[in-house]
């Protein structure tokens, strides 16, 4: 009987559910957008009841079309669940319903609490860092705990009664998934547990320093796991086919999508070009705090094995830019559309496009900035652009680099890439001009769902995945899967030439007073 592994893929605007079989190929899956909710400028909302929706009617969808092409739905031996990181979720104890809609990670609705909390009396912006890997930004769920506590009387209440329930959405659905109020576990792992800021990254257990630092009670928080464990079994109403199917894999997404791809040696890194943009460095098996701008972070952790740390580069803004030129602007009818108006010009024509739609994430940390779009001219048109829409995450990767370079003293030799928008070949070939190193794409571009199914099928032993992860990461670094490489073809000078007119660009937005 052949074994199958799926992998729930929750990311900002879609979820996904994907079935690998044992030598870990892609055999189905099903996609679904669901809603967000933008109530007000900054805001970004999701209601938890539309993220577990669209993750049941995904599994539901892939699982018919596996069987109608002649599976048994009871082969499907494990599940891995990879999300979207830091969105908060709150709900009660007693009924398993929300108290409110799901924080995004985007929402920058906390710029005042970090004001106070980021404050020269409280240590400033780093004040956390030692602990936690992070600074004090919009960012990250304790900050959107603790507008919740502040402004919502429900939450508050039972956060001081005892049946508040918080979670990332990897909490929030293992809990639903394993029964909700009827006995469904409340269990998070590393990855995700060291996006919150309550998380001290040294012992892996939540901190009591960081836990006063917010006003948080530790009663409300999950029980933290390895990345690769029995998370718990599937026991939901609705899914009674895959009943008992255990859960043994969960990542938040950039994790997942660094397993995906296989950078299990120090020196490694993967940037995914979704909604933002995300690289992710392996630093080995101690935290490295950065000196400039980065984050430190979990990597991962496999049952039985230390957890491997990471250097994170993050970029809010990335394929929503492409959107907002499809959506809000009506520049392009389709996302792909933006790749033809690109190649339209031979370069941007002196058009520099800060995509600053929510403050700049890493190297800068601005929430408060906003975008603009420099050097237009006469001689300006749609596809100038759209080429520096999609250089300005590429530049952003560039400012990242370096500073992953600086922390870790090791500059990269060649960047693994993955993602929607790593589906634009000139995006990718801007990129490999603008970093000077080869740019990397795998031909099966799921490497998030891919990640969390060898986290769940590591743990179970499965297939290509049996023997445990040493043995795994041992043969993935000689696996001869096919990969397209980008490689640079700009002379250095021009190279040099483009990035200072982004850091030029990038002086005015930041002393643009909004
Ligand atoms: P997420 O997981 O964050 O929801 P995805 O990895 O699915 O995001 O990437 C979606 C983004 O990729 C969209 O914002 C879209 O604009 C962009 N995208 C997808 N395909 C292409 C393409 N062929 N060319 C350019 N952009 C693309």
């Amino acid at each position: 009987m052949p074994s199958f592994v799926g992998a729930i893929d929750n990311g900002t605007t879609s979820s996904r559910f994907l079935i690998f079989d044992e030598n870990g190929n892609l055999v189905i899956g099903h996609q679904l957008e669901y809603r967000q909710i933008f109530s007000q400028s900054g805001w970004v909302e999701q209601d938890p009841m539309d993220i577990l929706g669209s993750v049941i009617s995904c599994i539901e969808g892939a699982l018919r079309k596996f069987k109608l092409q002649g599976n048994d739905a009871r082969n499907l031996k494990g599940i891995g669940i990879t999300n979207q990181r830091e969105t908060t979720v709150v709900w009660d104890r007693n009924t398993g319903k929300p108290l409110h809609n799901a924080i995004v990670w985007s929402d920058t609705r906390t710029q005042d609490i970090v004001k106070k909390l980021a404050g020269p009396d409280e240590g400033g912006a780093d004040a956390l860092r030692d602990i936690c890997g992070l600074p004090i930004t919009t960012y990250f769920s304790a900050v959107k705990l603790r507008w919740l506590l502040e402004n919502s009387t429900e939450v508050k209440e039972a956060h001081d009664n005892g049946s508040l329930m918080f979670g990332t959405v990897d909490s929030w659905l293992i809990y639903n998934l394993t029964g909700g109020k009827e006995g469904g576990v409340h269990v998070t792992d590393v990855t995700n547990a060291s996006r919150t800021m309550l998380m001290d990254i040294k012992t892996l257990q939540w901190s009591d320093r960081c836990l006063d630092f917010f006003g948080i009670k530790a009663e409300i928080l999950p029980e933290i796991k390895p990345s690769s464990t029995l998370f718990g079994k599937m026991n939901h109403v609705e899914l009674n086919e895959i009943k008992d199917v255990p859960i043994a894999g969960c990542l938040g997404d950039q994790h997942a999508a660094l397993v995906g791809q296989h950078c299990f040696q120090a020196g490694e890194a993967k940037n995914t070009y979704g909604t933002g943009c995300f690289m992710v460095f392996n630093t080995g098996t101690e935290p490295i705090p950065s000196k400039n701008g980065l984050l430190t972070t979990v990597g991962y952790q496999f049952e039985g094995e230390p957890a491997v740390y990471a250097l994170e580069g993050s970029i809010a803004v990335a394929g929503s830019a492409v959107k907002w030129l499809r959506d809000s602007m009506g520049v392009i009818k389709s996302a792909e559309d933006i790749n033809g108006l690109a190649e339209s010009v031979k370069d941007n024509g002196g058009v520099v496009f800060v995509t600053a739609f929510s403050g700049l994430f890493a190297p800068y940390w601005r929430p408060d900035v906003r975008g603009c779009i420099l050097g237009i001219s006469q001689h300006t048109t749609k596809g100038h652009l759209a080429r520096a829409t999609l250089e300005a995450t590429c530049f952003q990767t560039r400012a990242i680099l370096d500073a992953m370079n600086a922390d870790s003293g090791k500059p990269l030799k060649l960047l693994r890439v993955d993602g929607g928008l790593s589906n634009s070949d000139i995006c990718m070939q801007m990129q490999a001009d603008i970093l000077g190193i080869d740019v990397v794409r795998p031909q099966m571009r799921e490497s998030t769902a891919l990640g969390a199914a060898t986290a769940a099928a590591i743990y179970l032993g499965i297939g290509i995945w049996e023997g445990g992860f040493k043995a795994f990461a041992e043969r993935s670094r000689n696996s001869t899967e096919s990969l397209q490489t980008f490689a640079p073809e700009v002379s250095e000078k021009a190279r040099d030439d483009q990035y200072s007119l982004w850091q030029r660009a990038i002086e005015k937005c930041l002393s643009w007073d909004v």
